[in-house]
């Protein structure tokens, strides 16, 4: 397994955030959804070592979150909901700077074959503060995909999008699923349907569903993949 989460909690002050949550994640791209202020970045910071939890422990390619940070962040890219980039800097010079964090050697053939990936290519010469919201966001993908990570945690990567770009970054997550381990918090049940083989729902700080796309519609037979999130987690 690439992830594994167990009994997983997080007490802010007086809030409890995650309730002793349990799941584990391979290779494909997992949906992770719920309304807002459900948990879905706590659990994201904790993975990647952003924040610690309370207690419970997580793992990713079998390394502990806590104890093992450096092989954690090997294997890891993570793409947050504010994503900090680096507006002075060229396109190439910013994955240039971020190689360098992973002490890539000879990264010059990597970086062009993730501009690629990404579709950086027509805009790979401008600064990344001059670039729309959809190409600073592939910014952000190429940085967390650079060091060809098994395991990608992308906090709301598709929001702000333009149709047109939706399609692009969709087709990029979806071929990236083909081979690592896609965490996808995303509050478009569209974009689940296109691009998520399983699904966890997460309220209040508790996994109320955890299955595949087909295995949530065999249970709610004839309802939207919206209708069954409501359903779950307006209670
Ligand atoms: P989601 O990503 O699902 O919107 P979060 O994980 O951001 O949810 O937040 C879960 C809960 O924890 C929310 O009630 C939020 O207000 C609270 N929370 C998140 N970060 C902090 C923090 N740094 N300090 C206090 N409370 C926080």
């Amino acid at each position: 397994m690439s992830i594994v989460v167990e009994s997983l909690t997080k007490v802010y002050g007086a809030q409890k955030a995650l309730d002793e949550i349990s799941f584990s994640a391979e290779p494909g791209v997992l949906g992770f959804l719920g309304p807002n202020g459900a948990g879905k970045s706590t659990t994201m910071k904790i993975l990647t070592g952003f924040i610690p939890q309370t207690s419970g422990k997580a793992s990713v390619c079998g390394f502990d979150v806590q104890s093992q940070p450096i092989e954690v962040k090997r294997r890891l890219g993570y793409l947050p909901e504010s994503n900090a980039l680096y507006p002075d800097m060229y396109v190439k010079e910013s994955l240039g700077f971020i190689a360098g964090i992973h002490q890539m050697k000879s990264p010059q053939k990597r970086i062009a074959e993730v501009i690629e990936q990404t579709g950086l290519g027509p805009e790979q010469h401008k600064k990344v503060g001059q670039l729309s919201k959809g190409y600073k966001q592939r910014v952000g993908l190429a940085q967390a995909i650079l060091h060809n990570p098994d395991v990608l945690i992308l906090d709301e990567p598709t929001s702000g999008l333009d149709p047109n770009q939706l399609i692009g970054i969709r087709q990029l997550i979806l071929d990236l699923g083909k081979t690592k381990t896609v965490v996808l918090s995303t509050h478009i049940m569209q974009e689940v349907e296109a691009v998520c083989s399983r699904v966890i729902i997460i309220n209040k700080g508790h996994i109320v569903a955890n299955d595949s796309l087909e295995g949530l519609r065999g249970k709610n037979k004839g309802k939207s993949l919206e209708k069954i999130f409501i359903g779950l987690t307006n209670l």
